[in-house]
């Protein structure tokens, strides 16, 4: 059982009804939050959504215009950010330019008046951590973006925070170096049993390193949940159309069926849908579905015409690994397929302007009302 699936768990950060506005804007809109010890837990959404306003509300940099904040069943609320038991490691990384790598690693020890032989013990242990030990007598100008952010890292992980948030963490590295560091930020974490809060725009970022995710829009949280509910489970359209690709399939209920809502599509044809949400006879609808729980055919599906869309092959992208295929179908946007392109090919290579056909089971996607 995950503490979050635990009605006994006590949250570590509890963020409740918090709202920060700045003038007449609303940049974080009535915020309510458990977070769990040990979670590695990610705020996700577009720039401006508020992801960075509440990581300065919890670190104490920035004060609530409404409601509280607990950390470790303590009200921090009017705690200045000395005092809280949570280190932040910001996006610009904000080393100290005239101090070595070994030195702005051991600052935040001298502040809190740690002794000498504890504090070099703490610099190498970090050192080692990070794999950063070559380097520890260079300055910040001496080091590559990746480096500096490991040594940001290791500052910010010294003092042993039980809680550390971090702002777009791998902002300033490159594709590939990012990748890495992502498995290895997430293995750091666990070694340590650090609980982190990170804020990222990436959504793949996200996806590989959370425990849990909160979707955040326009200052509010549209869903939190963990990578894979988020993704197989969206509670509203825009989480479905902001976390990977979607089609979407508009429509209106005329029936239910056991548990199953038959739905007139917009694209003419029925749906036959499994949904945990009651949907009245006559709800306007969206049925969400992921590119690869649709199967392809190249000759009419026989299931009654119920789940089943025609189309013709309009684009091609080839990736190595798979192909793209875009199709133009009378649901108007198109219906995106990924097929693989791993021998043995179970699938057979389509042509540009082939008629196809996709059909789908009423467990393959969710049914939303907004
Ligand atoms: P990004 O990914 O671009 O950093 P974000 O999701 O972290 O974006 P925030 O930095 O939290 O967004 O900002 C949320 C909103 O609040 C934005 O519209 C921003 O312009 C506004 N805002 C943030 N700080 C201040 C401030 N000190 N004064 C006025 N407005 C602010």
């Amino acid at each position: 059982l995950e503490p979050w699936q635990d009605p006994k768990a006590k949250p570590y950060v509890r963020i409740d009804r918090v709202t920060k506005k700045f003038g007449d804007l609303y940049a974080v809109d009535d915020v309510t939050l458990e977070i769990y010890q040990g979670e590695f837990f990610s705020l996700l959404g577009s720039s401006g959504c508020g992801k960075t306003t509440l990581l300065r509300l919890l670190a104490g940099l920035e004060y609530p215009t409404s409601g509280r904040i607990y950390i470790d069943g303590a009200d921090v609320t009017d705690v200045p950010p000395y005092s809280r038991p949570v280190n932040m490691m910001f996006q610009s990384y904000a080393l100290f330019p005239h101090m070595t790598v070994e030195q702005n690693i051991e600052f935040g020890l001298k502040q809190d008046r740690l002794p000498r032989r504890e504090r070099k013990e703490r610099v190498d242990e970090m050192l080692e951590l990070l794999k950063i030990t070559p380097l520890r007598k260079r300055r910040p100008d001496q080091l590559s973006g990746g480096q500096r952010q490991r040594v940001a890292l290791a500052r910010s992980l010294a003092k042993h925070p039980k809680l550390l948030l971090l702002d777009e963490p791998l902002g300033a590295l490159d594709k590939r170096l990012r990748e890495n560091t992502q498995f290895e930020l997430v293995n750091l974490q666990e070694r340590l049993g650090t609980t982190f809060i990170t804020v990222t725009h990436d959504q793949e970022e996200a996806m590989t390193m959370s425990s849990r995710i909160a979707v955040m829009d326009a200052g509010q949280i549209m869903q939190v949940d963990t990578p894979t509910a988020i993704y197989e489970f969206p509670n509203s359209r825009f989480v479905a159309e902001f976390i990977g690709s979607v089609n979407l399939f508009e429509g209106k209920v005329i029936d239910l069926q056991g548990d199953d809502f038959l739905i007139e599509a917009q694209f003419g044809g029925l749906m036959r849908m499994r949904s945990l949400q009651p949907h009245p006879i006559g709800t306007p609808v969206v049925v969400a579905i992921r590119p690869e729980k649709l199967r392809l055919c190249q000759t009419p599906p026989s299931n009654g015409g119920v789940n089943q869309l025609k189309g013709v092959v309009e684009d091609i992208a080839y990736l190595g690994d798979v192909s793209i295929y875009r199709l133009r179908t009378p649901n108007g946007p198109l219906v995106e397929m990924t097929l693989t392109n791993i021998q043995p090919r179970t699938e057979q290579v389509l042509t540009w302007e082939q008629e196809v056909w996709v059909e789908w089971s009423p467990t393959s996607g969710v049914v939303l009302t907004d």
